[in-house]
C-alpha cells in the first residue's frame, strides 16, 4: 500500500510518523516544496536572534529516512484524484497513491491591500523571518525608526515583543507601533484579560497599541489608514491573516470558503484524508483551530483512519480540543516573558521557560534520531 503524505509542516510529518508507527509495511511518501520542516510559531524570535534557523527547523529527508519513510522534494501542482496521481515539479513529475493525506498548510494574505504584498516584511515563513531581521540590521540608526506591525494578533504580538529585545540588544531607538483593525490585541482569546495583559507588557515596553485602526494602503514611505491618517514607516512587517492554499482553487472536492471540508474521520473522500490549516473543520458547532496542537492531533487521527480502512474495521472520529471558541497557545512577549492562556486561564509564572521545553522537546525528533531506530528519541 502507497501513502502519499503531501506537505510535511507540523501535520504532514505526525501523519508519516503515525503511520509507521502503526505498521512497519506501508510504503510512505512524503513530498513538500520545502527541504526542511519550519517551526513557525519560532520565527518571531528569528528577528532578537535568540534561535538560529537550524534549531527551528528539521531536515525532512533526515527524518523520513529514520522512520523508513521516502522523502521528495517538489512542489505539488495538482491533484488527479480519479488516477489516483499526485503531479510534482513543472517537469510533470507523476506520484501514484493508494491513500492521500493532504497537508499543505495555508498562505499568508494581504486582502488585496495596495502595497502591503510589494512592501511588508513577514515572518511566516522562515525565509521571510531571515530577510526580516537582515531588513532590520539594514536601517539606518542614526535617526529613530519607524516599524509598523500590521496585525495584532498571535503573531503581531510576538514580533512587536522580538522587536523591542531586538532594539534593546543593539542599545538602539525605535517608534514600534502595532496596528489591529479589531477593538483589542488577541480578538480571537475570547478572554480580554489576556488582551489587557499583553497590551499593558507591550506598552510598558514603549509599543504604541493602535486597535480599531485598519490599513488602506501601503505606500512606499507611509501607511495610509482607513480613517484617512498617515503614518510614515522604515519598516512594515505583516502578520495579519491567512487564506487558503492556492493548489486547493484548482481542485474539485468538498471545500468551506476555499479551505478543504472533511466528514468527522477527516476524509475528503474515500482515500483522500486532510489535515491541519488546510482544513476547515466544525463537529456539534465547535470549530477546530488552524494550530500546531490540532495539526498533529488531526494527523494522528487520520493515520489510524487509514490503517482502519486498510484493515477494514471501524473509523475514530477526530474531535477537536484547541478550539476557535476555546483556544489555548502560548504567547511570548520579548525579554523571556510569556503567557500560557489554556482553558481561559492566563498563566505566566514558568511560561516562557515551558514554551521553551515544549519547542526543544518537538525538535529533538530531528536533531536526536538515531539512525536504525523507527522510535526517535523525543517522538
Ligand atoms: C508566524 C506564525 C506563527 C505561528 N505561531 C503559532 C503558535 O504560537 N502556536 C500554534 O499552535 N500555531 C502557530 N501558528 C500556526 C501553526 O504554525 C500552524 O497551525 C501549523 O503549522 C499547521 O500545520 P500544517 O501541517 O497544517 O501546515 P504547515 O506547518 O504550514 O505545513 C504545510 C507544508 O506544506 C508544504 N506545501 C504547501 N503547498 C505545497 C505544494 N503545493 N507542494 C509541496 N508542498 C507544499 C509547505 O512547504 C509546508 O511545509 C503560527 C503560524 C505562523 C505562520
Amino acid at each position: 500500500m502507497k501513502i502519499v503524505v503531501l506537505g510535511c509542516g507540523f501535520g504532514g510529518v505526525e501523519v508519516a510518523r503515525e503511520l509507521r508507527k502503526r505498521s512497519k509495511e506501508l510504503d510512505i511518501i512524503m513530498i513538500d516544496r520545502r527541504a526542511r520542516l519550519e517551526y513557525l510559531a519560532v520565527h518571531p524570535e528569528i528577528l532578537s536572534a535568540k534561535v538560529t534557523p537550524e534549531e527551528i527547523s528539521g531536515d525532512l529527508n533526515k527524518f523520513a529516512s529514520e522512520i523508513g519513510a521516502k522523502f521528495i522534494q517538489d512542489t505539488v501542482v495538482d491533484l488527479d484524484f480519479k488516477a489516483k496521481k499526485v503531479k510534482a515539479g513543472g517537469n510533470g513529475h507523476e506520484i501514484a497513491y493508494d491513500f492521500l493525506v493532504i497537508a499543505i498548510g495555508a498562505e499568508q494574505t494581504f486582502f488585496g491591500i495596495q502595497g502591503a504584498e510589494a512592501l511588508s516584511c513577514s515572518v511566516n515563513t522562515l525565509n521571510g523571518a531571515l530577510e526580516t531581521k537582515n531588513a532590520l540590521d539594514q536601517l539606518d540608526y542614526v535617526k529613530k525608526a519607524n516599524i509598523a506591525v500590521i496585525g495584532g494578533g498571535l503573531t503581531g504580538v510576538e514580533v512587536a515583543g522580538e522587536l523591542n529585545d531586538y532594539f534593546d540588544d543593539r542599545g538602539a531607538q525605535a517608534k514600534i507601533y502595532l496596528v489591529e483593525m479589531m477593538p483589542r490585541v488577541l480578538p480571537a482569546f475570547p478572554k480580554e484579560k489576556v488582551s489587557k495583559y499583553v497590551a499593558k507588557i507591550l506598552a510598558d515596553r514603549g509599543v504604541e497599541i493602535l486597535t480599531e485602526t485598519a490599513v488602506q494602503e501601503v505606500g512606499e514611505e507611509a501607511i495610509t489608514f482607513t480613517d484617512g491618517s498617515k503614518r510614515p514607516y522604515d519598516l512594515v512587517i505583516w502578520t495579519a491573516g491567512i487564506k487558503p492554499n492556492s493548489l486547493l482553487e484548482k481542485l474539485d472536492i468538498p471545500k468551506v470558503k476555499g479551505w478543504l471540508k472533511a466528514d468527522s474521520y477527516l476524509r475528503v473522500s474515500e482515500c483522500v484524508f486532510a489535515v491541519g490549516d488546510t482544513l476547515s473543520y466544525e463537529c456539534a458547532g465547535v470549530r477546530s483551530g488552524q494550530n500546531v496542537e490540532e495539526a498533529e492531533r488531526q494527523g494522528r487521527v487520520a493515520a489510524a483512519n487509514i490503517i482502519r480502512t486498510i484493515k477494514g474495521v471501524g473509523l475514530v472520529r477526530y474531535r477537536p480540543k484547541n478550539t476557535i471558541q476555546n483556544p489555548r497557545a502560548f504567547l511570548s512577549l520579548g525579554s523571556d516573558k510569556a503567557v500560557m492562556y489554556f482553558n481561559g486561564l492566563v498563566l505566566t509564572v514558568f511560561a516562557y521557560r515551558l514554551k521553551k521545553f515544549v519547542e526543544h522537546r518537538y525538535m529533538k525528533r530531528f536533531h536526536v534520531c538515531s539512525v536504525k531506530s523507527t522510535k526517535c528519541k523525543g517522538i
